[in-house]
């Protein structure tokens, strides 16, 4: 149903944002809380009492009886526990009550979220704790209270905590850089994130038909359909009717939450769309992302649809990804990966790009886990992905001028002396929109970076923390050899030309889909990482932990907790993917097949009493029964191979990678080949054609 309300009007009514606190908060205590967040301080008891009171009657007044502390545990998506504000008088009535230390505080039993060997079960207790530079929400009769989640003994246990550590670095380092550069108004520099959400629509009836679809996400059968995404029909296509009123639907709950909805279009294969939104900071963006995620997924069950977060649901056709576009502005909002006009602030943005450059070359295998995961392994090196060696796309113009800054020689283009930053105006860098080079992981695009290799389940936490903290290194390092500099300018140029020329080998705008580019990687020493069985056991190599620890970004053993945690996970979907392959295979492919098979067999029996040839039943009855024998000893084989998986995390990781994937690999092979053999009403599940052109 869409609401009467226009618009604006809409927008965030289901969030008590910063207009709705000034407007029903006294001024005291509504300027106690922006001080909080100004300086990052607590929030003292009497302020959080008041908040938490006009909260409520906010709250209830949009119908919520309970309230949630709405967190990010380290699985990747997002709990909560809902209390209802209820509160006995005595006399068999009720009243609504909502304190300031239920408001800043909880504590949800939370045993059954992973931990990564932080938290015993015994001494199982978390505590969340409110972040007041998220607003609450209300969203099905509850008030949202957006929290961080930690540990009795005080370990971050989510993704948020360390988010916001992230983003306090790299303000921190930033701004003494533009310190440096005389700007001594800016007090924040914000990480800003826009994340572009792939997802896949298919109707729920022929979702509930199989096993694959319901217990991985994706499809772990299917023969290919006789077309593909071949005709490029899909893309930027009309939409159709049940999903355009979908995505109307989602549009409005995402606005009534404040959720910066822009962009929607049909992407490359048939069912598959894409969401944009307006970037807005790094925690806000998260936390958007993660709620638009859990309201797709609502919201498509209304109309009788599932939305597929999975990154590859179906082989054959493009899989889906989370472009995550990254920058860093001034609290006046100033871009400081703009180039410039002047002079000053064309060195500003050579700092900040060069800073970018080292810290991506220096961490690139860090950046490569935060995207590790199994079910992205099936779109990195894939034909619409990224490949999974991570390189940066600048654009023609900008590695050119880059190249002449390492050479020391002459930019060509306008007429010019030599180079000399912070001296020399630069030429004005156009925004690249000829050559938007779709096979590179992290592109540069005018005035921030898109990060393409994120999958489009996880959580955008992950990789931003890398990002923030990477740049954060880079720029404190920068910061710290210019304050001391006695000739700025020289001391600047230097800088930059020596940190471009140290790592201009990350720097590739070719084509990264190509073996050329394997090769060229290998020779310029760059990581190739094809499986996060691979990648995952690099994320604690010593120089990451040293990165996290030095910005107090992680501690250490917060930091490992992160790496068992990816681990784990890895394992248990390869394990729970091969279990539903087999199940699969043994109680619905293989009885299909020999039923089919029987019935020809009959026929031939029958056939052959009457003397009529029956070439054809006997040639499918030779082939069906050369892949159910193959089909029957490939599920013996996998099951088989199942009950040898090591116990060490990082073994049984390879072990899943180098011995169980190529097993289900050769199961799909044999039952694929026999969904094409076997007549169509035997076959026990939709297959690709009935799911992708329904
Ligand atoms: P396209 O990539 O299709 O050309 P845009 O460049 O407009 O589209 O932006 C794509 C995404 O990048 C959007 O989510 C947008 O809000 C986000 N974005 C734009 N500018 C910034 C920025 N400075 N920082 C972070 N994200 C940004
Ligand atoms: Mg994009």
């Amino acid at each position: 149903m869409m609401s009467e309300l226009k618009l604006p009007e809409l927008f965030g009514c289901d969030v008590f944002n910063e207009a709705t606190m000034r407007q029903r908060l006294p001024e005291k205590v509504y300027l106690g809380w922006k001080n909080c967040i100004a300086t990052g301080t607590q929030l003292p008891l009497d302020v959080a009492n008041e908040i938490a009171e006009a909260m409520k009657n906010w709250a209830t007044e949009k119908g919520a009886t309970h309230y949630t502390h709405w967190f990010q545990p380290m699985t990747g998506i997002t709990a909560e526990k809902h209390d209802s504000f209820i509160s006995p008088t005595g006399d068999g009535r009720v009243i609504m009550e909502f304190s300031g230390k239920e408001l800043v505080r909880g504590e949800p039993d939370a045993s059954s979220f992973p931990s990564g060997g932080l938290r015993a079960t015994f001494e199982a207790r978390g505590y969340t704790a409110w972040d007041p530079t998220a607003c609450a929400f209300v969203r099905d009769k509850s008030l949202y209270i957006p929290t961080c989640f930690f540990s009795y003994t005080g370990e971050s246990l989510d993704k948020k905590t360390p988010l916001l550590r992230s983003m306090d670095e790299v303000s921190r380092e930033a701004i003494r850089i533009l310190r440096l550069f005389g700007d001594s108004d800016t007090k924040r520099v914000i990480a800003s994130v826009g994340a572009e959400q792939e997802y896949f629509l298919l109707p729920k009836d022929l979702y509930a038909q199989r096993e694959d679809l319901r217990l991985t996400g994706r499809t772990l059968f299917g023969a290919q359909p006789p077309k593909g995404q071949e005709l490029d029909d899909h893309y930027f296509g009309t939409i159709r009717t049940r999903v355009s009123e979908f995505m109307r639907d989602l549009d409005e709950q995402l606005w009534r939450l404040g959720i910066l909805s822009k962009t929607k279009h049909n992407e490359g294969a048939p069912c598959q769309h894409e969401l944009a939104p307006i970037y807005t900071d790094a925690n806000t963006a998260c936390d958007g992302n993660q709620l638009t995620m859990a309201i797709m997924k609502k919201c498509a069950a209304k109309h009788n649809l599932v939305c597929l977060l999975h990154e590859k649901p179906f082989a054959g056709v493009n899989g889906s990804g989370k472009h995550n576009n990254w920058s860093l502005a001034t609290d006046s909002g100033k871009n400081l990966f703009s180039p410039g006009k002047t002079p000053s602030q064309n060195a500003r943005f050579l700092v900040f790009l060069a800073a970018f450059i080292a810290g991506v070359d220096e961490y690139q295998d860090f950046l490569r886990c935060t995207v590790a995961t199994a079910s992205n392994d099936h779109r990195l090196g894939a034909n619409e992905a990224p490949p999974a060696i991570i390189s940066i796309f600048l654009g023609d113009e900008l590695t050119a001028i880059i190249q002449s800054i390492i050479d020391g020689t002459n930019y060509q283009e306008p007429e010019k002396g030599m180079l000399r930053i912070g001296v020399d105006v630069l030429p004005a860098i156009p925004k690249d929109t000829t050559d938007r080079n779709r096979t590179s992981p992290l592109a540069f695009t005018g005035n921030k970076f898109e990060f393409r290799m994120l999958g489009s389940s996880q959580s955008i936490a992950g990789p931003n923390i890398a990002l923030n903290t990477i740049m954060a290194e880079e720029l404190g390092k920068f910061a710290d050899e210019l304050e001391k500099a006695e000739d700025f300018d020289a001391t600047l140029q230097k800088l930059v030309s020596k940190t471009l020329r140290e790592h201009s080998r990350i720097i590739f705008g070719g084509n990264g889909y190509g073996d050329e580019w394997k090769e060229e990687a290998a020779r310029r020493g760059l990581s190739n990482y094809p499986s996060a069985a691979q990648a995952l056991p690099t994320y604690i190599d010593q120089k990451n932990i040293d990165l996290v620890t030095r910005h107090g970004v992680f501690t250490e053993a917060e930091f490992r907790a992160r790496h068992v945690i990816h681990l784990e996970s890895y394992n248990k979907v390869v394990n729970i993917e091969a279990r539903t392959m087999v199940d699969m295979a043994q109680h619905q492919i293989l009885p299909a097949a020999l039923k089919y098979c029987h019935e020809l067999c009959d026929t031939v029996n029958a056939k052959r009493s009457l003397d009529i040839p029956c070439k054809a039943e006997s040639g499918m009855i030779a082939d069906l029964t050369t892949h159910t024998e193959g089909l029957y000893e490939a599920i013996n084989h996998l099951k088989k191979a199942l009950t040898f998986v090591p116990k060490d995390r990082e073994s049984a990781a390879r072990y899943y990678h180098g011995t169980i994937i190529p097993l289900m690999d050769s199961l799909r092979t044999d039952a694929d080949i026999l969904e094409v053999l076997t007549a169509k009403e035997y076959w026990p599940y939709p297959t690709y054609s009935d799911i992708l052109y329904y």
